[in-house]
């Protein structure tokens, strides 16, 4: 039988994935990276006899393809991605190709803020609640490399990112939710919140009457677009308000369709967004039948993720908190709204055409300094010049953590929530956090 041709774009985490699941399902594999390719991956295709090129993309080669990976980071404009569509052959993500190739149940989650939360937090609930439960996606290891390394599971909750999603077809979970829409990544889309969103509701479009899509009520950008993306599925909306139909928080609670009541009195994450993140996680368990007490008790039991408002040390009775990963306004709104004592607010990086003027309420009120840790400040000086009684600046993890617990009095917070990339100073923003984190302790336990 003639092998089928599988050609993977990009030669990184979902990549090489969806390579070995290629692989192990049979697929005459090839792998293409633009770049360079690391040693690790380098050695790992070929341990799987799987042949690679890097720093060039063969279109003789790519285009003989009966079906084509594309890794999330190429862009459609990219010169391959252009010839591929010239030549009409099949061009789909990892997470469909992926989906495929599994009948377990999927829960798919996506949203500009909160994926990642949302993800591990249905994961705790179903897990702690006894379900047979995986997590994949872009949190730890891709949907197709658990796939090719055979781990099996009846359920798995996947984040999915919009450009996963940019590239399904038949992608069908049981359970597809959008916490959140605002505007992110529009460099990718055109500049167009409408092309971005549109990829987010992609994620309901194959549901069908019995599934399920649970979306956040309070987020204008997907109420307004509901009727543009009707679906045949149950709908759940969910909110701070009682909504019809939905889930809603009222005094400590998350109120269930039925009626029934989920504590949040003992909930492990802080913050009104982490509350929006659990009545996701809380619905999906509802809806595959966990008990209440055991959701209760995984809400309890569920930790900050590292990144996301994580508690990092107390030093001179100020708490430093790193919240590296709010890379956008949105999430660093969340992060002032939930702090309840006064704030030294670090924050600046790679500028993503921010729009400041949302954070001025919670700045005036909360924050009593800022420091910003970028190499152009100016845009932050900017708006909150007259605002606060300090701005100032720092070009290191180290000096911004020594000048904000100068700034800082005892019973204040240092928190940093950037609401931008991390390009300029660091490598990604877990390089960020953890040099942050490293610079607490430091402060803590001088050598
Ligand atoms: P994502 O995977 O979508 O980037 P994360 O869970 O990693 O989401 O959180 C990213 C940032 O956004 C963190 O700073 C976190 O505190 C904040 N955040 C988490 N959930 C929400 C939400 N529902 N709305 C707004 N911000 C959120």
């Amino acid at each position: 039988m003639v092998q089928r041709k599988l050609v993977i774009l990009g030669a990184a985490e979902s990549g090489v994935g969806a390579a070995l699941l290629g692989k192990h399902l049979g697929f005459d594999v090839f792998v293409s990276d633009k770049g360079v390719i690391s040693d690790a991956v380098k050695e790992r295709l070929q341990h799987a006899a799987i042949p690679f090129e890097e720093n060039t993309h063969t279109l003789a080669h790519i285009l003989q393809a009966s079906e084509i990976v594309k890794s999330p980071g190429i862009p459609e404009e990219a010169e391959v991605v252009q010839q591929i569509r010239k030549a009409g052959i099949g061009l789909i993500s990892e997470i469909e190709f992926a989906a495929r190739h599994t009948n377990a149940t999927l829960i798919a989650i996506t949203g500009s803020n909160g994926k990642t939360t949302t993800t591990a937090l249905t994961y705790h609930l179903l897990h702690k609640a006894g379900f047979d439960v995986g997590m994949a996606g872009n949190i730890g290891n891709s949907f197709a490399m658990e796939l090719a390394l055979g781990v099996q599971h009846q359920y798995w909750v996947l984040e999915v990112s919009s450009f996963q999603l940019d590239d399904i077809v038949q992608f069908k979970p049981h359970i597809a939710a959008i916490t959140n829409i605002t505007p992110d990544h529009l460099d990718r889309y055109g500049y167009s919140l409408d092309n971005y969103a549109r990829a987010k509701f992609n994620i309901a479009r194959n549901l069908q009457a019995d599934d399920y899509f649970i979306y956040g009520a309070d987020s204008p950008e997907i109420t307004a677009r509901l009727p543009i993306y009707p679906t045949q599925a149950h709908k759940l909306p969910f909110s701070m308000q009682p909504v019809p139909q939905g889930i809603y928080c009222l005094n400590a609670n998350i109120v269930l369709p039925n009626g029934s009541h989920i504590s949040t009195g003992n909930m492990g994450i802080k913050g009104r967004h982490n509350l929006y993140n659990a009545m996701v996680a809380v619905a999906v368990a509802h809806i595959l039948g966990a008990n209440p007490e055991d959701i209760e008790n995984g809400l309890s039991s569920f930790e900050a993720l590292e990144h996301r408002l994580e508690p990092v040390a107390t030093v001179n009775s100020v708490l430093f908190i790193n919240d590296s990963k709010a890379t956008n306004t949105d999430s660093a709104w969340y992060a002032l709204d939930a702090m309840t004592q006064p704030v030294v607010w670090i924050a600046g990086g790679t500028d993503k055409g921010n729009d400041y003027s949302t954070l001025t309420d919670l700045v005036k009120q909360k924050v009593k300094a800022i420091v910003c840790m970028c190499r152009d400040s100016s845009k932050i000086h900017q708006a909150f010049a007259g605002l606060v009684p300090h701005i100032t600046d720092a070009r290191s993890a180290t000096e911004a953590v020594q000048t904000a617990s100068h700034l800082a009095k005892p019973g204040d917070v240092v928190l940093l929530s950037p609401a931008c990339a991390s390009f300029d100073l660091f490598q990604n923003y877990i390089d960020r956090g953890r040099q942050f984190k490293a610079a607490v302790h430091q402060l803590k336990n001088p050598a």
